[in-house]
């Protein structure tokens, strides 16, 4: 990183870098007693937009793709700034096969409008959405450390495909995940993060979770914060 913007990132505090893990580091076991996983990631890691949706959608590599109706690839700017990342598809999504359309998705759109921000098109202003997992858990039930291991490379590539200036997270599980972290979202959001994907450090800012802030309206502030601190920290970028 150039030393003007590792002085600016440091006058804004960001935190730690956090290195995604590659998938060895993840299941060390699993690494050791099926040798092909890593060659899986690293085939994973060479595809381009094309092949990594076709990848994605013929996935049989967890239990989640005897349930699914389809996989949920993701949707937006291809070359977007902003990426945001959510948990896993929901009924709506699983039917629909496009990220966050339910009651939570047009919560998300219209906290992007406010920010003049949209999923649509490919302007400057059009993000990139994405989930951790590809397929819905049954009954929405949290994914499983193994269900993540195994989406966790279609996931990164599409970072680097992407190559956002800014990662924007949804929810404290994508949140953990991302961060290889157990720490609380009220810990973690509100403050700038960075990861480091196949050797590009981005920042990384946590918010709360679109369906949660159905439920929990008073939040709504709070995320509407942590959203202009994600402009902030584009700005700076
Ligand atoms: N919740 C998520 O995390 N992702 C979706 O796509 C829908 C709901």
């Amino acid at each position: 990183m150039d030393t003007r913007r590792a002085r600016l990132w440091q006058a804004m505090g960001l935190g730690p870098i956090y290195t995604l893990r590659s998938v060895s580091e993840i299941a060390p076991n699993e690494a050791d007693i099926t040798p092909h996983v890593s060659d899986r990631s690293e085939m994973i890691g060479r595809l381009d937009w094309k092949e990594l949706r076709n990848e994605v959608a013929g996935c049989r590599a967890c239990s989640l793709c005897e349930t699914r109706k389809q996989t949920v690839f993701g949707i937006g700017n291809t070359h977007a700034d902003w990426m945001l990342i959510g948990e896993a598809p929901g009924a709506e999504e699983d039917m629909r096969g496009e990220p966050f359309v339910g009651q939570a998705g047009r919560l998300l759109d219209n906290m992007l409008a406010s920010i003049g921000m949209s999923r649509e098109g490919e302007t400057p202003k059009s993000v990139y959405i994405a989930n951790v997992l590809k397929c819905r858990p049954p009954g929405n039930r949290n994914p499983l450390p193994e269900e993540v291991a195994k989406c966790e490379p279609f996931l990164l590539r599409q970072i680097e495909l992407v190559s956002p200036a800014l990662i924007v997270v949804m929810g404290r599980f994508a949140a953990q995940s991302l961060l290889g972290t157990d720490a609380s979202i009220a810990s973690l959001r509100g403050k700038p993060h960075r990861i480091s994907v196949a050797g590009r450090q981005i920042p990384v800012v946590v918010t709360y979770h679109p369906a949660y802030l159905l439920r929990n309206l008073i939040d709504k502030e709070k995320s509407w914060a942590d959203l202009c601190l994600a402009k902030k920290m584009h700005e700076v970028h």
